[in-house]
């Protein structure tokens, strides 16, 4: 459920059938997450978040709600933009270097640029739109050689490098973008 706070925004309230307690996080648009015991009422979850209002205030970095709009807004054309892109570079670098997957999915997870699964679904992170054109294909072919490769062994580097030859070059630059959006 959510929450419409005057100081806070909206904040995410999610119900946690394993705790017993209660805990504050921000997500990755800056709104306050609430995870609270599986019986807790919209009533008492205003009541947590009125009582831990001067802790949260000290402690978590809650964007403003304007902010938050905003974000939403940048991460909405972002995952638009990855839509109308990403699937099809998939296909055309899959088909220039002969590999054949199922499925495609897009994600926005924080800390991966990509995955390949052994049921051959290639998800690609939308952050990937933010990156130059090159790191992204990069990160395309990475998930394609896992494809016969489910590791990150010797022979696994070697295909990515007949792919593309400066993939060493390449991974080091990735990591001075952050896949989170
Ligand atoms: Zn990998």
């Amino acid at each position: 459920m959510i929450i419409q706070d005057k100081e806070f925004g909206d904040v995410v309230v999610r119900k946690n059938p394993w705790s017993n307690g209660l805990k504050f996080s921000i997500s990755t648009s800056g709104r306050l997450q609430m995870s609270v015991p599986k019986f807790t009422t919209t009533f008492l979850a205003k009541r947590f978040l009125n009582q831990n209002r001067d802790l949260i205030r000290e402690k978590l970095p809650v964007k403003d709600p304007a902010s938050q709009r905003s974000r939403d807004a940048k991460k909405k054309l972002l995952a638009k933009k990855a839509k109308e892109y990403l699937p099809y570079r998939l296909e055309y670098l899959a088909k220039r270097f002969g590999y054949s997957y199922d499925h495609v999915r897009l994600s926005h997870a924080n800390t991966r640029w990509g995955s390949c699964s052994s049921n051959r679904t290639i998800s690609l992170n939308i952050g990937l739109m933010q990156v130059p054109e090159v790191l992204r294909d990069y990160v395309i072919i990475h998930e394609l050689a896992h494809l016969n490769h489910m590791d990150h062994s010797a022979e696994f580097w070697e295909e990515v490098g007949s792919h593309d030859p400066r993939y060493k070059e390449h991974r080091r630059k990735l990591k001075m973008f952050s896949p989170g959006v």
